[in-house]
């Protein structure tokens, strides 16, 4: 059975074996996410490697995503990995500590203590510890724990209310983004963006580091959702980074943001992943919540390209079943889902001739109800347009290009396959695209498709042809 709706799955250390990345990868992972939070540059290349060597295995392109640490204020290591915060406690954070312990423990970021005082309330884990701050001295702030719980290596810590000073790339994420373009990652997530002027940052650094990666901005500060629209602008795509965003926003306001936060990402033809906690219990569990089917499902209604699994997938004792529940979960979703034309985008004017080629493709094949689009496509472009309308119809996008391939696994209800050559005549062209499609199971002799192609073909942004196709049929229908 088919599924439209992305999984983005964060490696670790649960996931890190080929064998246990080959069953994630068939049962449905379309998008692996190196977390640089955790593990050396070392470590992400060498995941990237198997993740390479899998997917050529089973034959199936996996993306590749870069998830910069960012600011993220967090807490250092402790002797025995974690430590028990009971109620009531004192806990010292102290930026000098090495190697925490139940008293106290070390800080990544320096400054933290110049942006808190007396009042301030600090939440660690998502959220899931609360510190009050009594007071500051010197590298020490001392706090009483008002929600304790097990506290473990590296866990985040944020302000209530936002308003940290720490700038979005670190020196650590300008490393990690020069190891993720020699990985050739398709994706950099940027953690804690406030404006578009981190996000341009980012493309730079990225293109100056000889990288072509797509950027995503990760909405997780109260002043990323202020300049929502000019971050939306800047970037390739957002993430509803539900953990860091739920702190600084407040829980309830979360799901409201989801829905606008995703519209808006669609409305202006980029991409949008849904992230965190998604599937949470199944780290421990062999099941979901029926909660947490409902927050996928209701992910995918909301429009979502992606979901993602974090801990699910990097240190859970479920990985493979995991993928598999949501594989599940956003296949009866999307099927649940009424298929209507968007009314805002038919009344839209398109200037692009590639652009309205693959607009107008999306609405032959709603109307037709063909079997498939067939999109040959370059650099992914016209299949990201189509994919932003949902029209019930998959849309197989060919391509000759590696990068445009595992890019396009982002993108929801698009199936990215790849063209071995690029084929230099329009008979080629077509009969190379139903030769590709009915090799793969998807069409059958008879069955109508909707093509579009540049003609001529082999240069980006040269779409200017669509055809209804009948599978077998040299008499190619044209318009
Ligand atoms: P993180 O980002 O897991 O890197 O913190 C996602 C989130 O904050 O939801
Ligand atoms: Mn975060």
């Amino acid at each position: 059975m088919s599924r439209d709706t992305k999984i983005v799955a964060t490696l670790g250390p649960a996931s890190s074996s080929s064998e246990v990345l080959e069953r994630m990868i068939r049962a449905g992972v379309d998008v692996v996410r190196l977390n640089f939070s955790h593990g050396t540059a070392d470590d992400h290349i060498a995941r990237a490697q198997m993740v390479r060597e899998v997917a050529a295995r089973v034959q199936r392109p996996v993306g590749i995503l870069a998830d910069l640490q960012g600011p993220k204020i967090r807490v250092g290591k402790f002797a025995e990995g974690k430590v028990w915060l009971e109620q009531g406690a004192r806990f010292i954070l102290d930026s000098r500590c090495e190697l925490g312990d139940g008293e106290r423990v070390g800080l990544d970021y320096k400054d933290l203590t110049r942006d808190v005082s007396a009042g301030s309330v600090l939440l660690l884990d998502d959220g899931r510890i609360v510190l009050d701050v009594e007071r500051v001295v010197g590298s020490e702030i001392f706090t009483t724990v008002r929600h304790g719980g097990e506290l473990s290596n590296n866990k985040g810590i944020n302000r209530q209310g936002g308003g940290l000073s720490a700038p979005a790339l670190t020196a650590k994420d300008m490393d990690d983004i020069r190891t993720a373009a020699s990985i050739g990652v398709d994706f950099v997530a940027v953690s804690f963006p406030k404006s578009a002027a981190d996000m341009y940052m980012a493309k730079q650094l990225i293109h100056a580091a000889g990288g072509q990666a797509a950027t995503i901005a990760k909405i997780e500060r109260v002043e990323a959702v202020a300049a929502l629209e000019e971050i939306i602008a800047s970037s390739d795509g957002i993430m509803v980074a539900r953990g860091d965003l739920a702190v600084e926003v407040g829980d309830a306001a979360v799901p409201a943001l989801q829905k606008r936060m995703i519209q808006m990402a669609r409305e202006k033809n980029k991409l949008a992943i849904t992230a965190t906690q998604m599937m949470e219990s199944m780290i421990l569990a062999p099941t979901p919540t029926r909660a947490e089917v409902s927050d996928v499902a209701n992910a995918v209604l909301d429009g979502t390209d992606a979901v993602m699994l974090s801990a699910e997938t990097a240190s859970g004792r479920y990985p493979v079943e995991t993928v598999e529940a949501m594989t599940r979960i956003c296949q009866a979703a999307e099927r649940s889902a009424e298929v209507t034309l968007d009314s805002a985008f038919l009344n839209q004017v398109f200037t692009r001739i590639d652009q309205t080629i693959s607009l107008a493709a999306i609405w032959t094949a709603h109307h037709l109800k063909v079997k498939a689009i067939a999109a040959l496509t370059e650099s992914g472009a016209t299949a990201l347009w189509m994919s932003r309308l949902n029209c019930g119809v998959p849309v197989y996008a060919l391509t000759p290009r590696p990068e445009a391939l595992t890019r396009m696994c982002l993108y929801r209800a698009v199936y990215p396959l790849f063209m071995t050559q690029r084929p230099t005549t329009r008979d080629e062209l077509l009969h190379d695209a139903e030769e590709l499609l009915t090799s793969a199971g998807i069409v059958d002799k008879g069955d109508f498709i909707v093509l579009t192609a540049g003609d001529p073909m082999g240069s980006s942004g040269s779409t200017n042809t669509l055809k209804i196709v009948r599978v077998g049929d040299r008499q190619a229908y044209q318009v």
